[in-house]
C-alpha cells in the first residue's frame, strides 16, 4: 500500500493535536473539522480500507472508539454525534489509511449532513445469506 500523511502523522514526521495514543491505535483531531471536536480515530496498522484490516487492529480500534467518542463529548459539550468511515473514493476516502470520524453535532448545527435514500429491500433472504456466508471468515 502507498504511504499515506497518516503514515507520516504515526512516524511523527507532520504534527497533529494527539488526543488519545496506545500500541495499536491513534487519534487526533482533524486538520478540516466539520464541527468542534471533529477527531480520527485510526489504526497503526497500514491498512487502505475497512475491510483489509487485520481482526487484531480493528478489535483494539472498537475497544477505543465509545471511550473517545465520551471524551469528544465531555470536551465539546455536544450530546450528538456521527461515526463515518469512508472506504474507496467513490465513497468519498481521500486519505488511504483506515480512520473513523467522530463528528460532534452541535445546538449550531454543525456535524455531519448526509442524504439518505432509503429504499426497499426485496431480496432479503437470498442477500442475508450470501453475505453471511463470508462473514466467518477472519483476517
Ligand atoms: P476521508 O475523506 O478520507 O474519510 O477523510 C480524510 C480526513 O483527513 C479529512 O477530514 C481531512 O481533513 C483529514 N486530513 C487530511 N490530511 C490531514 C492532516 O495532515 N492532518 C490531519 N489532522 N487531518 C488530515
Amino acid at each position: 500500500m502507498a504511504e499515506t500523511i497518516f503514515t507520516k502523522i504515526l512516524r511523527g514526521d507532520i504534527p497533529c493535536h494527539r488526543v488519545y495514543e496506545d500500541d495499536h491505535v491513534l487519534a487526533f483531531l482533524d486538520i478540516n473539522p466539520i464541527a468542534r471536536g471533529h477527531t480520527l480515530v485510526i489504526p497503526k496498522e497500514a491498512a487502505a480500507s475497512l475491510d483489509q484490516l487485520s481482526d487484531d487492529s480493528a478489535a483494539a480500534i472498537g475497544r477505543v472508539l465509545p471511550r473517545i467518542a465520551r471524551a469528544v463529548l465531555a470536551a465539546t459539550g455536544a450530546t450528538n454525534f456521527n461515526i463515518l468511515q469512508n472506504n474507496g473514493a467513490p465513497a468519498h476516502q481521500a486519505v488511504f489509511h483506515v480512520h473513523f470520524h467522530i463528528i460532534p453535532k452541535h445546538a449550531d448545527g454543525s456535524g455531519l449532513e448526509m442524504e439518505w435514500n432509503a429504499g426497499q429491500l426485496h431480496d432479503g433472504a437470498a442477500l442475508a445469506t450470501a453475505i453471511a456466508a463470508h462473514a466467518t471468515v477472519p483476517r
